[in-house]
């Protein structure tokens, strides 16, 4: 029997339009269609009128799920795996089901599209042809230690934070890197998208004065970069 492929399909991180045609054919193609959240989903499938089946995935019924989907796809049934928002797999789930997939020989198809830290990287107007793809860094044990480690950095430095961390991660950095550039994009791609740049200490002023909401990108400029090149 032939086996069925699993396609990772990126999905927007905001702005409902920014998914591929190839994206939107793949998951009006496939047989079923893995999530994180199916009422995440649901919102950009009733937008595309895209009527499929969705199985979700969470921590809890991640062993009896993998083993299911695995089955269907060497039954020869084709998968889409989307995350709430982006690329899967990049600070989002997914990894182990691919593994497992590439381990039991089953195809996957690679459908590119939005990632939050690229297209930060690529607004910054930073040097990025290499840079540090940090994600979220440890809320508690080892935050420190992964902080400093940054200090002496010649590359761009990208994280994700979360809105209840936004602030202490400034004040942090305000501790080991207090004249670095850092640029923080808030919302990008969605009506409130707005972007800061200045040293920490400036950047801690804008934002007691604001009201502070929503999904943020940190990119900390390398070590001596000067803003006037
Ligand atoms: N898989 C996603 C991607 O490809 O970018 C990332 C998912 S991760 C669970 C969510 C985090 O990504 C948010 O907390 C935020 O740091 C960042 N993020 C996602 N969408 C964003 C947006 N529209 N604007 C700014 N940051 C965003």
């Amino acid at each position: 029997m032939e086996k069925g492929k699993l396609f990772v399909v990126a999905t927007p991180i905001g702005n409902l339009e920014d998914i591929t045609f190839r994206a939107i054919n793949t998951l009006k193609n496939v047989d079923f269609i893995i999530c994180e959240d199916t009422r995440v989903t649901n919102i950009l499938l009733n937008k595309y009128e895209i009527k499929k089946e969705l199985v979700f995935v969470n921590a809890r019924n991640e062993n009896r799920m993998l083993q299911s989907i695995l089955s269907r796809l060497k039954e020869g049934h084709s998968a889409a795996l989307v995350s709430d928002a982006g690329t899967p797999c990049i600070s989002d789930p997914g990894t182990r089901l691919i593994n497992c997939a590439i381990k039991q020989k089953i195809e996957i198809v690679g459908i590119p599209g939005a990632n939050a830290a690229t297209l930060a990287l690529s607004i910054s107007g930073l040097p990025v042809d290499s840079f540090i793809f940090e994600g979220f860094i440890p809320q508690k044990k080892g935050r420190q230690k992964e902080l400093k480690k940054f200090v002496e950095e010649e590359r761009c430095i990208v994280f994700y934070e979360s809105v209840y961390r936004i602030k202490k991660l400034l004040e942090e950095l305000n501790e080991y890197m207090p004249e670095r550039l850092i640029i923080i994009f808030r919302e990008l791609t969605k009506k409130f998208e707005e972007s800061w740049r200045g040293t920490v200490e400036q950047l801690l002023n804008t934002l007691d004065k604001k009201i502070i909401k929503g999904e943020f990108v940190v990119i900390i400029a390398p070590q001596n970069w000067k803003e006037n090149f």
